[in-house]
């Protein structure tokens, strides 16, 4: 299709695409609020009113494979799954992952990661990490949006220790009191920040 390059006169003082934008909001607003007003009347309407979610303390429920925040798993004895094997940092398109492989005291244990971080600022939540690991040891099975943090970048980087303490938490408490835990944070952070 040929994009027309000119515009017409009537775009060109503004006044008559203002007035058409006005029309279009107005109308939806108007829209809605009758919308409303019948359904808080108890009537049923053929069309569904916008709604907004006062996120994050109402939430609507999360579809089963969502893409959460990571966390690092765990074996039964609490050691980390990880092998260092570097598949998800080459697999990860925003090169946010980074680890530093180091070898296991335990001789049956080729390599672990010393150090494991995430940078959450750069990361695009896709999920090419979790899919690239061949031994299970990283999801984003949490249901939760990224973690809010003080506004420093430095503090966006998840380091193993915490992507770690995720997996027990999870295990603990189970992904609701976790989203509880993580809204309490966020309500203490907006205080500090407004
Ligand atoms: S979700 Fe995607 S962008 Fe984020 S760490 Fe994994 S591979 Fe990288
Ligand atoms: S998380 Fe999985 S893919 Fe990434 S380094 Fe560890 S074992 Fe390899």
């Amino acid at each position: 299709m040929k994009r027309r390059e000119e515009m017409t006169f009537l775009e060109r003082i503004y006044v008559v695409e203002i007035a058409k934008g006005l029309r279009v909001t107005f109308g939806k607003l108007l829209g809605n609020l009758w919308l409303h007003v019948l359904h808080a009347l108890g009537r049923k309407t053929a069309g569904a009113a916008g709604v907004a979610i006062q996120y994050p303390n109402v939430r609507r429920p999360y579809p089963a494979r969502y893409r959460g925040r990571h966390r690092l798993t765990l074996h039964d004895n609490g050691d980390i799954k990880c092998t260092s094997c570097f598949l998800c940092a080459t697999a990860c398109p925003a090169r946010c992952i980074y680890i530093e492989a180091s070898e296991h005291e335990d001789p049956n244990v080729e390599k672990f990661p010393k150090r494991y971080e995430i940078d959450t600022l750069l990361c695009i939540y896709c999920g090419y990490c979790v899919e690239a690991c061949p031994v299970d040891a990283i999801r984003m099975d949490t249901g939760l949006h990224p973690e809010v943090y003080p506004a420093d970048p430095r503090l966006f980087i998840e380091d193993k220790e915490t992507l770690m303490e995720r997996s027990s938490l999870l295990e603990e408490h189970g992904p609701e009191k976790l989203y509880e835990m993580h809204i309490q944070r966020m309500q203490q952070f907006e205080k500090i920040v407004i």
